[in-house]
């Protein structure tokens, strides 16, 4: 019966032409990728897909940091955090995440996850207690999403951007415990929330705000500090949820705030108690990429990464430009989430199959990742694209684009 069912649910999937299908990677994240397809045919494509920002993810002093976390603490943490599995590694690796945001957050402790999924997770649900509100973005990503729904707290949406919907929410609220939750960067348009007003607001209606800079860490910023110091905010109010399988090119998160709720988080927190600590050496390695990402190195990643934005855009403007009567639309956005709306789902399908023949993989997105109406090109930009990968981009779209308006 259940294999029946299942089979069912997979044919609806497929008829609507949204079945996710796994490609093998066989070489290391970098813009030009050896990828399996479901065909079985390994080919190099140039990739606009991945969320390696800064193009560390092989970066050869990762590497040589994780074979050395291995190589003095071996391969498995063996425990949960709270029994046995808490290393010198993650305890440095806090610390050192406590100092990075220590500007934006006075007195910042900082706790290590395995994901951002489970750091997202884990903030909700402990903070998000019976008697709380959770007052959410609607754009926020599906982390977010699910860990309102496992929280007790009662949980209302409002709409992308919408201060004055949030503040109305806020003023008309009687919960005692009032929390702004929200995507610093939006992962599938690449704008960034006002986080300058949701602060505001948090201090005038008395709730806290907290951030999930997935996008935003590494990338923006002094030293790639993240969303909240692009904005220069400072303040005891904020719980900053950051990734570290993105920019910084390894996997985990953190999430940093006033010591009495990085202490709360550890008694109460069930994503962070009830599973095995990440190997120590991927805190070991985080370490080399935290330094990695304040240095001039990592300046110089960051203004590669605006450079190759500004090309982009201004490439594309020159296409739209050129082609009126296709509405295609460039969103707008300072931020590596380049999203090209192409608005039909069959369109941005065949759009991104075409690209994907001429050797570019650029992934669409469709309902219900997004609006209805607004199926689109996902462009991510890497610090390693160079000048003639983002012409390569170009001209391919200039030409389906001369074909589409013909
Ligand atoms: C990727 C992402 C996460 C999840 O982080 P992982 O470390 O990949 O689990 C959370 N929030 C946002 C906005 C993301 O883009």
């Amino acid at each position: 019966m259940l294999l029946e069912h299942l089979a069912t649910k997979l044919q609806a999937i497929a008829a609507k032409d949204l079945t996710r299908v796994l490609r093998v990677a066989e070489s290391a994240t970098a813009p030009v990728q050896t990828v399996r397809g479901a065909d079985g045919r390994a080919r190099e494509l140039l990739m606009f897909c991945s969320n390696d920002y800064l193009g560390l993810a092989a970066h050869p002093a990762l590497a040589e940091a994780l074979i050395a976390g291995a190589r003095r603490y071996g391969a498995g943490s063996g425990a949960s955090h709270l029994i046995s599995g808490h290393s010198a590694a993650h305890a440095a690796l806090e610390q050192a995440v406590a100092e990075v945001v220590s500007g934006e957050i006075p007195q910042a402790q900082a706790l290590f996850f395995c994901t951002g999924y489970m750091a997202n997770l884990a903030v909700l649900t402990a903070l998000g207690d019976a008697g709380a509100a959770i007052f959410s973005e609607e754009l926020n990503h599906a982390s977010l999403i699910d860990g309102a729904r496992l929280a007790k707290a009662e949980v209302q949406r409002y709409a992308h951007r919408d201060m004055a919907q949030l503040a109305a929410l806020l003023q008309a609220s009687t919960a005692r415990i009032k929390l702004i939750v929200t995507d610093a960067v939006f992962s599938m348009d690449g704008d960034l929330a006002p986080l300058g007003e949701l602060l505001a607001l948090a201090e005038r209606h008395d709730a806290w705000l907290i951030v999930d800079d997935a996008h935003g860490f590494g990338v923006l910023g002094p030293q790639g500090r993240g969303s909240l110091a692009h904005f220069g905010l400072r303040s005891e109010r904020l719980v900053l949820v950051g990734t570290l399988g993105k920019a910084a090119g390894v996997a985990g998160a953190f999430v940093a705030a006033h010591p009495t709720i990085t202490q709360y988080l550890l008694q109460a927190a069930r994503p962070y108690i009830f599973t095995t600590a990440a190997p120590p050496a991927v805190a070991h390695a985080l370490l080399t990429s935290l330094e990695l990402m304040a240095s001039g190195e990592g300046e110089q990643r960051r203004a590669n990464l605006r450079q190759r934005q500004a090309q982009l855009r201004e490439g594309i403007a020159n296409i739209l430009a050129a082609h009126p009567s296709l509405n295609w639309r460039l969103a707008k956005s300072d931020t590596p989430v380049q999203p090209l709306i192409i608005g039909d789902n069959a369109a941005a399908l065949a759009l991104a199959a075409r690209l994907e023949r001429e050797g570019l993989r650029v992934p669409a997105i469709r309902p219900p990742t997004v609006p209805a109406g607004t199926a689109r090109l996902r462009i991510t930009l890497c610090a390693m694209h160079t000048e003639a990968h983002i012409q390569r981009l170009l001209d391919a779209l200039a030409q389906a684009a001369a074909e589409a308006s013909a």
